[in-house]
């Protein structure tokens, strides 16, 4: 049987090739997800999902995650959440229940506490100096506050055929308090099915939202398109419907799996993602919007993954 996993950006490369020593050996989806996940959840440096995330324009640092597994269609999801070093943990548990399986703000930080999930200050130095210097240049330039993030979205299919997907985020930097994107909302920000595929989204949430892609992606593999199809035909034609109505579209991206371990992606900016499967080692690839709505992918260069290492470790003055 198959396995795989892709994920979006390259902050999820380290938990893709362990998740994928996992699967070879019969771990599950599940796992799999999760355990990307938590990697990129508890690195300081990747500033836009768990510890060291960019927190809200209060300076609190707000979580989103969701977990789904494609067997059942069980769904948990947090938003909002505070204070908690894994946000994926406590959403996956919560795919459990019958009732109340999402959860926000207090009510979601309540319930990891009450559940013994683990619990820390989240908000790092780091994040918070980056924090005060954009209070600082927006009150100087006037600048949209909203640049800065990135979503973590993993779809993972393991040897025994089942699929899962999941999802984390600080979400939109200097967002509003309460403000919630689609990373927690099943089917714009994930959707799986173990008889079909998964994918999952990053992007701008309130424009992700409007099209309900995660789903529309799997939909379409399972009327027989490949994932690159189903991706491309489902990322474009939206891209284009916003960019009719408003002139623009925000920059989303898009990462999907079937149930053989074929993947696709589609994305209106340049977008890195990890992925390997039974037959191709995991990778980092660079993906950006080519003509007549197909995805140009290319294997990432050193050069870029250097420049991408000394970016995100630079010294915040
Ligand atoms: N989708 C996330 C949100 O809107 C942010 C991102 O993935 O860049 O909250």
């Amino acid at each position: 049987m198959s396995f795989g996993s892709i994920a979006t950006w390259r902050m999820a490369h380290d938990g893709i090739v362990e998740s994928l020593n996992s699967l070879e050996k019969g771990g599950t989806a599940g796992d799999a997800v999760e355990s990307t996940i938590k990697v990129v959840e508890a690195y300081p440096y990747y500033k836009s999902v768990g510890y060291g995330g960019l927190p809200n324009i209060e300076g609190i640092l707000q979580m989103d995650a969701a977990f789904m597994c494609g067997d059942t269609f069980k769904i948990g999801a947090v938003a909002g959440i505070e204070d908690v070093m894994h946000p994926i943990s406590v959403a996956r548990q919560l795919s459990h229940d019958k009732f109340n399986s999402f959860l926000v703000g207090e009510g979601a930080t309540k319930y990891a506490m009450l559940n013994g999930f683990e619990r820390r200050n989240m908000l790092t130095e780091r994040a918070k100096k980056m924090w005060e210097n954009r209070l600082a240049e927006m009150a100087e330039h006037n600048l949209s506050p909203y640049d800065g993030h990135d979503t973590i979205g993993v779809v993972s299919l393991d040897s025994h055929g089942s699929m899962s997907a999941g999802t984390s985020s600080s979400g939109l930097f200097m967002k509003k308090p309460g403000r919630v994107g689609d990373s927690p909302l099943s089917g714009s920000g994930f959707y799986v099915d173990s008889d079909v595929g998964g994918a999952a989204a990053t992007g701008l949430g309130e424009d992700l939202m409007k099209g309900i892609l995660s789903y529309e992606i799997v939909r379409k593999m399972e009327e027989g398109l490949s994932p690159q199809e189903a991706c491309d035909q489902t990322v474009y034609p939206f891209h284009d419907k916003l960019t009719k109505r408003y002139g623009k579209a925000g920059a989303f991206s898009l990462v999907a799996m079937n149930n053989k371990g074929e993947w696709g992606v589609a994305t209106n900016v340049e977008f890195t993602f990890s992925v390997g499967n039974d037959s191709e080692e995991a990778a980092i690839f660079i993906a950006n919007m080519g003509e007549n709505h197909t995805t140009v992918i290319e294997p990432i260069t050193q050069e870029w993954l250097d420049a991408y290492e000394k970016r995100i470790k630079a010294p915040i003055k």
